[in-house]
């Protein structure tokens, strides 16, 4: 797979599934813009590990839910890469405990909306304008949204809203040949995933699947890869579970 002279921007890449995407990317010639919100040493780190093997890949602070900034990460991607292909939204916030829907209380539900559905939705319309014909949208939904499992309402919400997004903006890009699909995974041991869980509860969740494991980044990113990709280029507004059947 060749997607070589290529620009990526992936939100959320300082650790967990994004990093390993931006490695996973940057590993077939990809260029990477490495977004982070406010971890830049773990971003700084990404890139120094794509560099060492021989990749592309610059770190920029932005956050989602603000379009300002949104529009000064696609502005940075252009002016030091020419343009951008590869647009991978996999920001995202899931707090610990996260509690049921009658204890849920405006800050929290605030938040999710703002970083998980406006976020993706920041992103989505400056990509409109600024995505270079061919391209490709990655945007990041959740198993749970199927799952639907008690205290992941909000949560579950958002990401069913990414996936609404997903089909009606690959439909609206007709004739611009770039497609629009959503990845679902299922648990991943990343920090959004394990903070907060106690030791039975993540091997609870780790049997679950009838691959009775935890996902790693690297499955993700490997999911990524492929839409991203040519060999995924038939695929256009679909959401992937991937999950190892959980859902
Ligand atoms: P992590 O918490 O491990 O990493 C989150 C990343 O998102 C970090 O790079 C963080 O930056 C960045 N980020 C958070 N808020 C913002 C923001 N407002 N603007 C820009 N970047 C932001 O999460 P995961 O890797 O686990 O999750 C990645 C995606 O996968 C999310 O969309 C999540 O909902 C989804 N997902 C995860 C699952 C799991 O089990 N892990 C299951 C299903 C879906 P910084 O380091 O600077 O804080």
């Amino acid at each position: 797979m060749n997607n070589s002279n290529k620009v990526a921007i992936v939100t959320g890449a300082s650790r967990g599934i994004g990093a390993a995407i931006a490695q996973r990317l940057a590993a077939q010639g990809v260029i990477v813009i490495v977004n982070y919100a406010g971890r830049s040493a773990d971003a700084e780190a990404v890139v120094n590990r794509i560099r060492a093997s021989g990749g592309q890949a610059v770190a920029f602070r932005a956050d989602v839910a603000k379009p300002a900034e949104v529009a000064a990460l696609f502005d940075q991607a252009i002016t030091l890469f020419g343009g951008v292909d590869i647009l991978v939204n996999n920001a995202g916030i899931m707090p610990p405990n996260l509690p049921r829907l009658a204890d849920t209380d405006d800050d929290q539900f605030d938040r999710l909306v703002a970083v998980n559905f406006k976020g993706t939705f920041n992103t989505l319309r400056a990509a409109a304008k600024k995505l270079r014909d061919g391209g490709r949208i990655i945007n990041f939904s959740s198993s749970v949204r199927k799952l639907a499992l008690p205290g992941y309402s909000v949560y579950a919400a958002t990401k069913a809203a990414v996936e609404t997004l997903t089909l009606i903006f690959a439909r609206e890009l007709r004739g611009r040949n770039i497609t629009v699909n959503a990845v679902a995974p299922g648990p991943t041991a990343t920090e959004l995933f394990l903070n907060g869980k106690t030791d039975v509860q993540v091997q609870t969740l780790a049997k679950m699947p009838p691959l009775e494991r935890l996902a790693t980044p690297q499955d993700i990113a490997a999911v990524v890869a492929f839409l991203a990709g040519p060999d995924g280029g038939w695929i256009n507004g679909q959401t992937l579970y991937a999950n190892g059947g959980i859902a």
